[in-house]
């Protein structure tokens, strides 16, 4: 079955605000909301359906996304695949719908959490939070990659209890809010009529379980903060500011919930004589009046070492030659930058009476007189490479 039209789910056009795709969400949610469709099948497709499509189109970047590239550019970007979003998912975004509606609004989770709401609460602890840290790298650990390693303050999971914070096997009790199912269902008034919903229980936070004897280690959480080496594999092409996420090495999650992401920052070191420029690198190469005129060989620093680079005779200030594919890979494609290096032609500042002598003969010779080409004048040409 082919994919019905986010917007068409809803029933709003193209166009619509923020404010109008929410209503228009509200509503479709209401109609074909489970506690009023009972085993209706139908019904509970559509009512996911319109989960999902308020769930991209309410999100500014996968609306974007949605808009340029259809369901196609929803896969793997915490699309959804194939499976849909599941009927807690929605639940526990609805606060964000039905909540605040000044008066008659209706939020499940306000209520019981008093605006602690914490999302995807299910089955066993509480999951970590995410860890940034920040890494530097060369210019050539950007354009080749790296494997590096950090150590980080963290919590890990406890490793007295195994992560369930609990003394002993003996030191758990079933809940008697939920009586162990770790949900609760309530029953709320709207202007609609009256609804019911199921949510994550309040006492044990969904875990269907409390604690009687705490472990001593970790005070009953199950993670305690400690110190962890971690091996990051940076891809090749990264630049300043790119952030990397490694899934799982965040924050251990309490009582056994899942760890948090670790998010890395990329940070340039800076290099003295090479800069970046997008997939390219600059270098500005100074020579002096005689080399320009006479041509030279010199050596020219690149990401990876020194290359030799022929400077042939008559070579003008602002010439730019270009070393092929001596950039940064890109990190999209197969392209890769190139090197370009600017001659700067240096003009003397001091001048010894020797030196005077052989420049005032110079003066006024023939050659000297300046006549500049239409190539000469384009500093930006097309560069030949001479790079070997
Ligand atoms: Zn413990
Ligand atoms: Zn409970």
């Amino acid at each position: 079955m082919s994919k019905r039209d986010y917007y068409e789910v809803l029933g709003v056009s193209k166009s619509a605000s923020k404010d109008e795709i929410k209503k228009a969400y509200r509503k479709v949610a209401l109609k074909y909301h489970p506690d009023r469709n009972k085993d209706n099948k139908e019904a509970e497709e559509k009512f996911k359906e319109a989960a999902e499509a308020y769930e991209v189109l309410s999100n500014e970047q996968k609306k974007a996304q949605y808009d340029q590239f259809g369901h196609a550019g929803m896969r793997g970007n915490g699309g959804f695949g194939g499976g849909g979003m599941n009927m807690e998912d929605i639940f526990s975004n609805f606060g964000d719908i039905f909540g605040n509606a000044g008066g008659g609004g209706f939020d499940p989770f306000e209520s019981f959490f008093g605006g602690q709401r914490s999302r995807r609460q299910r089955g066993q602890g509480q999951r970590g939070s995410n860890l940034k840290v920040n890494i530097k790298l060369s210019l050539k650990e950007m354009a080749n990659g790296a494997k590096k390693k950090i150590k980080v303050k963290k919590y890990v999971v406890c490793q007295t209890c195994g992560g369930n914070g609990a003394k002993d096997s003996n030191s758990f009790q079933t809940c008697g809010t939920c009586n162990g199912s770790g949900q609760v269902r309530q029953v709320t008034n709207t202007i609609l009529g009256q609804m019911q919903t199921t949510t994550t229980c309040p006492t044990c936070h969904g875990e269907g379980k409390i604690i009687t004897a705490k472990c001593g280690s970790c005070s009953g959480e199950g993670r305690v903060y400690d110190e962890e080496t971690i091996n990051i594999d940076i891809p090749a092409g990264v630049s300043e500011g790119i952030q990397l996420s490694m899934s799982g090495k965040g924050n251990a999650g309490i009582r056994g919930g899942a760890a948090g992401d670790l998010i890395i920052t990329v940070e340039e070191i800076a290099n003295e004589d090479l800069k970046r420029d997008g997939d390219n690198v600059i270098y500005d190469l100074h020579i002096n009046f005689a080399d320009a005129a006479l041509g030279t060989s010199v050596e020219v620093p690149t990401i990876d070492g020194k290359v030799k680079v022929k400077i042939p005779p008559g070579t003008q200030s602002g010439k730019v030659f270009r070393l092929k594919n001596k950039g940064f890979p890109s990190l999209n494609s197969y392209h890769k930058g190139d090197q370009l290096i600017y001659v700067r032609v240096w003009t003397p500042k001091d001048l010894s009476s020797e030196e005077k002598a052989i420049l005032e003969k110079l003066r006024n010779s023939k050659n000297f007189v300046p006549s500049p080409t239409a190539e000469d004048k384009n500093i930006f040409e097309k560069m030949r490479d001479y790079f070997d």
